[in-house]
């Protein structure tokens, strides 16, 4: 009985993989349950049977029709079936209309009466795809505030840049910094001080809804504002405006003591031979102005004049 076909299928249907076997040529000469029902429920257009169809030839067309995936697993099998490779690993996202989901594939060979053959077996591995999304999420944000931390400026300042150099559109960069809030700890403690800092912090994305916007927090009681596509006046009345709104916070544990901060805004047609640290230091110095010329004020980089707030429309 062990050596019957049925018993040994019977096993390999109750394995939750999803198992194809191939020849040499990709032609497909087993599947088991789990594949055959994963087809099923996805709508496989296979008018044919499994046994009838190449698996290569699935896979390329795939690719052909754009599916890198696709494309990187008919370069992988074939180096199985070639005996460049003893194993091959690949795992891709095979996303249905409601739910992500991600699959490993493997491929291993073996003989049989002189002959080889591929094992191809996929198995699902979203949630831990899921749980590894989440992890680098959270390495993104800042734990104080819940605003993109440094890292995540990094990255995304870095692709805007090369964005907007490519389509000539003008990049706004703004730093933010609160004022006096070495004297605020000193005052109040840090515990308030942080309070502040999530205080302003949430008021950022209100500024930055576009999706080549971004705000993140630079470090310590620093702030910044990448603006795509937004020209140097657009950048000063979202900034005049963010001023002002924070003028009216009155919070209880400040008792009176004003919140408030400088800002350093610089905008730039980024240039892809530029170097992108060229903005960031525009933005810096006209900060220092600010505080320089008072605090509590907003200066442009190409127009050294402060604007205070009331000055503005
Ligand atoms: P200026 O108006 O010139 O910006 O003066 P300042 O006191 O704001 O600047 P300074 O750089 O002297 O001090 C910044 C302070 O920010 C010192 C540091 O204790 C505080 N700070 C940095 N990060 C945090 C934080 O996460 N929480 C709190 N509560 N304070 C922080
Ligand atoms: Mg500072
Ligand atoms: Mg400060």
């Amino acid at each position: 009985m062990v050596e019957s076909k049925e018993f040994l299928k019977s096993i390999l249907d109750t394995i939750s993989k999803h198992i194809v076997v191939i020849d040499e040529k990709g032609d497909i000469q087993f599947v088991n349950r789990s594949w055959q029902t994963f087809g099923d429920e996805n709508n496989c257009q296979c008018n044919t049977q499994w046994e009838e169809q190449n698996y290569l030839a699935i896979c390329q067309s795939a690719a052909q029709q754009g599916d890198e995936f696709g494309a990187q697993a008919l370069s992988g099998i074939s180096q199985v079936i070639n005996q460049q490779l003893t194993e091959y690993y690949l795992e891709y996202p095979c996303h249905s209309n409601t739910d992500k989901r991600w699959f490993l594939m493997r491929a291993v060979p073996f003989e049989h009466a002189s002959k080889r053959f591929i094992v191809i077996s996929h198995i699902n591995i979203t949630e831990r795809k899921i749980a590894e999304q989440q992890v680098q999420e959270l390495a993104r944000i800042d734990g104080l505030t819940q605003i993109a931390n440094r890292r995540h400026f990094d990255d995304f300042y870095k692709q805007e840049w090369s964005r907007c150099a490519r389509l000539k559109h003008p990049l706004s960069l703004a730093m933010i910094d609160l004022d006096n809030f070495k004297s605020l700890n000193d005052n109040f403690g840090h515990l308030v001080g942080d309070i502040c800092l999530k205080e302003v912090a949430k008021r950022l994305p209100d500024y930055t809804r576009r999706p080549g916007d971004l705000c993140a927090r630079y470090g310590g009681e620093e702030f910044v504002l990448v603006l795509g596509n937004t020209q140097s006046h657009q950048a000063q009345k979202l900034m005049t405006r963010f001023m002002a709104t924070l003028n009216t916070i009155q919070l209880p544990e400040l008792a009176g003591y004003p919140l408030t901060v400088s800002i350093g805004l610089a905008t730039i047609y980024p240039n892809s031979s530029d170097d992108a640290m060229l903005l960031i230091e525009m933005a810096d110095s006209a900060l220092y102005q600010a505080k320089e010329a008072g605090r509590n004020q907003l200066v442009v980089a190409d127009n050294i004049e402060p604007l205070n707030i009331e000055k503005c429309p």
